[in-house]
């Protein structure tokens, strides 16, 4: 098993996007400047959409304006469609994540696409980034279940991946958008898809909305996925996805795997504190049980 797992902290985009209270982009900008002092080295900071359907991110080019460059940290901009590449790239982002959906239905009333359509256009956004000399990824969103058709069938998905993967990104994930996975539906799919896009990097994304969040973590990390997306506090939904709740923290996550010896380069007492910093930012209680119950406990002083 890998000894390092990346951790992609998504928090600035998926943890804030479907929550109803808008955050400034002061806010945004220091909840990006919180995740980076606690080490975390890629960051979604925006994503580039209509701002009439997600207004939570009516500000991306304002936010990545406020945070300038940021030396050794690959920020990434997620986009839809052609429109919000060109955006992402204006900006001057140096990563962007580009969504091809698993399903039909969810992908028409996610972002207006059929499951083939989306790979279509996934494909012309990363033919865009590598044009303008930016790296791109791909997500798979609602690879474990879609909220309006029910199961989807793997071999769609590892079908998928491998087609993705013929067209250049850097890495390709497989998100549970609505939160149904299990670690043996994980363990499967995750094996299945990093044997069809060998070598490249397998990266999951996991919600929280039925409690088995940090165990898919840990299944995909032991599967063979190398990138593991998180959001600060645990915050997070999706605007399409009914009833999605919050990300897999990154402090429950950062526990999980540097007690298990894995290395992810972050300071979990700096993530705890972020987390509380956000739940004052909200004005609510966040998801996470570390932000809770704290670290491993440190021995008493005799
Ligand atoms: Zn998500």
């Amino acid at each position: 098993m890998q000894r390092r797992i990346e951790l992609v902290e998504v928090g600035p985009r998926d943890g804030l996007q479907n929550e109803a209270k808008l955050v400034s982009t002061e806010d945004k900008v220091a909840l990006i400047r919180h995740a980076i002092a606690a080490g975390a080295r890629r960051i979604e900071v925006a994503s580039f959409v209509n701002p009439r359907r997600v207004p939570q991110m009516a500000d991306a080019e304002a936010v990545v304006a406020a945070l300038g460059e940021t030396q050794g940290v690959t920020r990434i901009g997620l986009v839809l469609n052609e429109r919000g590449a060109e955006r992402a790239i204006a900006c001057g982002l140096d990563q962007l994540g580009a969504v091809a959906i698993a399903s039909d239905p969810f992908g028409i009333r996610n972002q207006g696409q059929t499951s083939a359509e989306s790979v279509e256009v996934a494909g012309r956004i990363l033919a865009m980034a590598q044009g303008a000399g930016r790296s791109a990824q791909v997500t798979i969103a609602a690879s474990f279940g879609c909220p309006f058709g029910g199961e989807v069938d793997p071999a769609h998905v590892v079908a998928m991946a491998a087609r993705l993967a013929e067209l250049g990104p850097c890495e390709i994930a497989l998100a549970d958008t609505i939160g149904v996975g299990v670690p043996a539906q994980v363990s499967a799919l995750v094996s299945a898809v990093r044997a069809a896009i060998a070598p490249l990097p397998v990266r999951v994304h996991f919600h929280n909305t039925r409690n088995t969040g940090i165990a898919n973590v840990w299944a995909a990390v032991e599967a063979g996925a190398s990138v593991v997306d998180a959001s600060i506090g645990g915050l997070g939904g999706c605007p399409f996805a009914p009833g999605a709740a919050g990300n897999v923290a990154t402090e429950d996550v950062a526990y999980l795997l540097a007690r298990s010896g894995v290395e992810t380069g972050l300071d979990l007492d700096r993530l705890i504190a972020a987390s509380h910093w956000l739940g004052g930012v909200m004005d609510k209680t966040m998801p996470s049980m570390l932000a809770k119950a704290g670290g491993f406990p440190k021995a008493e002083q005799e």
